[in-house]
């Protein structure tokens, strides 16, 4: 049930540090545990697995300051520089104060019909090429732990891939970490079921439905389309947890009444600021992660959206809803 990174950083990247892996997360201590905080996120690793060409954000308040990218090693469970103070200065090793939320903030919150909520934000236009997921605790706002894999085409030429990720990935200085850590997609949901298993959230033997925890997503486009064409061309079967989901763009407008076309629109609205790299996945599932984090301080209801009764029957249950 543990085997999932640890079996592949093995094979992947033998100078892996196994001790990291996401194979220990049985172990809650070592998960990528994370506490909230308001203002942050990115995540850049660079050519080298060196701290030294990352893009240096803006520092605007005392708590950004603080503010680091993740080593994208690390989460893949591949970091073995963690004896390395200047790349620990430099990387974050845990999202612990990036998602930080002021107590006082509270006040306003509801109780919600699922325990946690998975945070999905896909990239990759012809196929998949990243699946970042965070964890968060309905109840407290806590982000509880983050799920992150970059993504192995599987039917493109060796060529073609390097193109596809020089193009997509290559300014954002994230290349070789992708090349060191892209796995096929099956392994990715592989390791993501089993994610899940160790967070008590999904079970097999359960019917394979998601256990008190729903996806949220920025649009529909994510669990909608895009998955399953890529279980299409991977030749899976669609997993059964991928048949309701949040649009979180839905629930904004039902809520504040006002219409979102993107995630930068909601934050500029609800005056969230931008961190990390636009495009990058995991940044992107942080940010949306912080516009939950609002929503869910201010209130709303976060609720399914929209629900597949076959490949080609979606039903959306907001009778308002982004078009
Ligand atoms: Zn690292």
């Amino acid at each position: 049930m543990y085997r999932s990174a640890t079996a592949i950083s093995r094979s992947f990247l033998p100078r892996a540090a196994y001790s990291l892996s996401f194979g220990s997360l049985s172990s809650p201590t070592l998960s990528v545990s994370l506490v909230r905080t308001l203002s942050v996120s990115a995540s850049l690793s660079t050519t080298q697995h060196d701290p030294s060409s990352t893009p240096t954000p803006s520092n605007k308040t005392s708590t950004m300051s603080r503010w680091k990218p993740m080593c994208l090693y690390y989460t893949h469970g591949m970091c073995n520089m963690m004896e390395d103070p200047a790349h620990l200065e430099k990387f974050n090793h845990s999202c612990s104060e990036e998602f930080r939320v002021d107590v006082a903030e509270l006040n306003n919150k509801r109780s919600q019909e699922f325990d946690f909520f998975l945070v999905l934000d896909l990239e990759g236009k012809v196929e998949i090429l990243e699946f970042p997921v965070v964890l968060v605790d309905a109840k407290t706002l806590n982000v509880v732990d983050l799920f992150h894999r970059f993504v192995r085409p599987s039917q493109m030429s060796e060529r073609r891939i390097n193109e596809y990720i020089e193009g997509k990935y290559g300014k954002l200085g994230v290349d070789r970490v992708w090349h060191d850590t892209a796995i096929p997609f099956e392994e990715v949901l592989q390791n993501f079921e089993d994610w899940l298993t160790q967070h008590r959230l999904w079970g097999k033997e359960q019917g394979g439905h998601l256990d008190r925890a729903a996806f949220v997503t920025c649009g529909n486009w994510d669990v909608k389309t895009k998955i399953p064409q890529q279980c299409t061309v991977t030749k899976m079967k669609l997993p059964s947890y991928f048949m309701e989901w949040i649009n979180l763009k839905d629930v904004y407008l039902n809520f504040y009444n006002r219409r979102a076309t993107g995630m930068m629109t909601m934050m500029r609205e609800l005056q969230l600021p931008l961190l990390g790299s636009h495009h990058l996945g995991i940044d992107d599932a942080k940010n949306i992660t912080r516009v939950l984090q609002r929503m869910l301080a201010d209130g709303a209801l976060i609720q399914i959206t929209a629900r597949r009764h076959s490949p080609e029957n979606v039903e959306y249950l907001l009778e308002n809803r982004i078009r």
